[in-house]
């Protein structure tokens, strides 16, 4: 007898399902793309616990009769494409034909559906996969879908949930996407009977941005638009110094499906490389259009990840697209970047980010040249080129060879680890000046010592306020003035939450009114300018789960990273007792090589590889 047997419908979807349902907020996306390909108007989502318990969506689209609303559960029905050649012209969000079926394989689901022309509807309810009822109901036209007890006889499924705040944030990001992809369609969404946000339908993006997230945002958007060769982007980027600690507002579309997509991120970020510290991201809300032909949406049924036929073509021209825009509005020089530090914080983001460094734009090819500023009066020392690898030639020059991968130094410093003094009273340091305003110089009995100050500064701010969070000495200042904040609905709902840990944390935020806050009292060491800035960077520490209540060590440490890039301002300049203290608070530090992100706070040169390389 064959061993080999044809799966169950039932066992094929559930198995289906693990692939497109992957958490609450995947049925939603499903279910309200489907609203969306019927040609909804309006759609309201709600659910409770995360979505675990309840999902709903429901819209005013086009409905199902009788047999369509029975076919529509079988795998693999769909009323999208017939042919597989179709799939290039897609115009739909869905057409796969396993949405339905999959979801109702793994919860309680049910279904009410109506077309505009019939007199009643259609009410069709199956649990676990299994048909429990079909019967007439009464509904307005449109069509209801409910879903409950999500995975509850898939526990191998539910423990892969996380806490309803978490999934509850994924739902209302993913509804978010497509009420931005779609002003035109009205959106409610209400989550355990609360309505976090309910925008109408919306003439314009920016409208529907300010509704979603606030006015405040809109105002600090300015608007796209460039058309080449058959590719289009619009949509809205944030004027420079507009920026975040994630990704989450960096929200980008094509043929109006929300994506991942790694070359329009690294496009994205790379416009903003100048005016964009390290670790921040933009925000921008862009929409690429272009012949379905090139973009393959087909690689993973529930990601959102896509391919272009042509990347490097799609990655130029959303840059040039933006650049375009930043420059019209006077903050970005009007040639491409060229000085040193934003080039050197563009490779150090590049070494940082998981992205691959783009082919076309890597500067100088190995071995070729030290010169960091372009502009430089000192000519670039030009090296003897590497030899293969092995050859007598690159054997036997190791002096040269710590100049042959970009940044020099930083690798150096790898190289030769700096040990501090044993005594922190730096006997035989000299403070020689400073370079290029971030770097100051040392003489030391070893040799010469280069800190960046800024990376310094953070790793004893870090330590002591961890020290601070530890110990429960938490001054805060009373703001004369109070700052209001308006936050889109998914910030609102993660702040209110945390109003008490904060509070706890030196910072005072009171909620007047939906979605706005006030701030009324800054941590003792945070310079109330900056206070608004800050506020924002922990809603995104949040939101990516990085202040975790159940883990309040870390949670303090997280807080502690960003309040030391926050922290009491780094003076300009640096006289010799400031450098000094400087360098002896740092080495009083726990960890002194590494800022809290990672950064090397300092390097030595010592005397023996300086002799070494004059050759002495
Ligand atoms: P797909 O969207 O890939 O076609 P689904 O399983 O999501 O597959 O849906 C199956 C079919 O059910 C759709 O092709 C559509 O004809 C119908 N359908 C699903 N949801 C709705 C809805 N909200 N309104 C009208 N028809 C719907
Ligand atoms: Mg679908």
């Amino acid at each position: 007898m064959s061993t080999i047997r044809i799966l169950s419908d039932r066992v094929a979807n559930q198995i289906a399902a693990g692939e497109v349902i992957e958490r609450p907020a995947a049925v939603i996306k499903e279910l309200v793309e489907n609203s969306l390909d019927a040609g909804a108007t309006r759609i309201e989502v709600e659910f409770r616990h995360g979505g675990r318990s309840y999902m709903r969506v429901e819209d005013n689209g086009k409905g199902m009769n009788k047999d369509d609303a029975l076919l529509c559960l079988e795998r693999h029905a769909t009323s999208k494409i017939v042919e597989t050649v179709d799939l290039d012209r897609l115009g739909t969000f869905g057409f796969r034909g396993e949405a339905l079926p999959s979801i109702a394989s793994v919860a309680r689901f049910e279904l009410q559906t109506r077309p505009a022309a019939a007199s009643s509807g259609t009410e069709v309810a199956v649990n676990g996969g299994k048909l429990l009822h079909v019967r007439e109901c009464g509904l307005a036209p449109g069509t209801r879908i409910t879903v409950t007890h999500l995975f509850s006889a898939v526990p191998a499924r539910r423990k892969f949930l996380k806490s309803d705040a978490t999934e509850s944030a994924h739902i209302i990001q993913a509804v978010r996407l497509y009420a931005l992809a779609c002003p035109q369609t009205a959106f409610t969404l209400i989550e355990d009977g609360r309505i976090l946000f309910q925008s109408p339908v919306c003439l314009t993006l920016v409208e529907r941005v300010a509704e979603i997230f606030g006015r405040q945002l809109a105002g600090d958007l300015l608007a796209v638009e460039m058309m080449e060769e058959g590719i289009k982007l619009t949509g809205l980027i944030g004027r420079p110094g507009v920026s975040r600690t994630s990704r989450h507002e960096m929200i980008t579309f094509v043929n109006r499906r929300p994506v991942d997509s790694r070359t329009l991120n690294y496009a994205l970020i790379e416009s903003y490389a100048t005016t964009l510290a390290k670790g921040r991201y933009p925000v921008a809300v862009l929409f690429l259009d272009l012949d379905p032909a090139a973009v393959d949406v087909n690689m993973h049924p529930a990601k959102r990840e896509v391919r272009f036929r042509s990347e490097g073509q799609v990655r130029g021209f959303v840059i040039r697209a933006v650049l375009q825009k930043l420059r019209e509005t006077g903050h970005v020089a009007p040639v491409a970047p060229a000085n040193a530090d934003a080039e050197m914080r563009k490779a150090e983001w590049r070494r940082a980010s998981s992205f691959p460094a783009p082919a076309a734009s890597t500067s100088a090819p190995a071995g070729s040249s030290v010169s960091v500023t372009p502009h430089s009066p000192v000519p670039p020392i030009i090296l003897p080129p590497a030899g293969p690898a092995g050859s007598p030639l690159s054997a036997s020059a190791p002096p040269f060879s710590v100049f042959r991968a970009p940044p020099p130094v930083v690798l150096s410093s790898t190289a030769a680890p700096f040990a501090p003094p044993r005594t922190p009273g730096l006997t035989g340091w000299r403070f020689l000046g400073t370079a290029h305003g971030d770097y100051a110089l040392f003489e030391s009995p070893a040799g010469v010592v280069v800190v960046d100050r800024r990376a310094a500064h953070e790793r004893v701010w870090f330590e002591r306020l961890q020290s601070q969070f530890v110990r429960g000495e938490l001054a805060s200042q009373r703001l004369l003035f109070a700052i209001p904040v308006e936050l889109d609905a998914i910030g609102s709902a993660l702040l209110l939450d945390r109003l008490d840990w904060l509070a706890k944390h030196g910072l005072e935020v009171g909620e007047f009114g939906r979605n706005f806050f006030r701030i009324e009292a800054v941590p003792a060491w945070l310079e109330p300018e900056v206070a608004e800035d800050f506020l924002r960077d922990v809603l995104g520490l949040i939101r990516e789960g990085r202040l975790d209540e159940k883990n309040p060590r870390l949670a303090e440490e997280e807080l502690a990273r960003l309040a030391a890039q926050k922290a009491v301002r780094l003076p300009d300049s640096a006289n010799e007792a400031d450098a000094l203290a400087l360098l002896a608070r740092l080495f009083a530090c726990s960890q002194p090589h590494a800022s809290p992100a990672g950064r090397p706070t300092h390097f030595e040169l010592s005397r023996g590889e300086l002799a070494k390389r004059f050759q002495r």
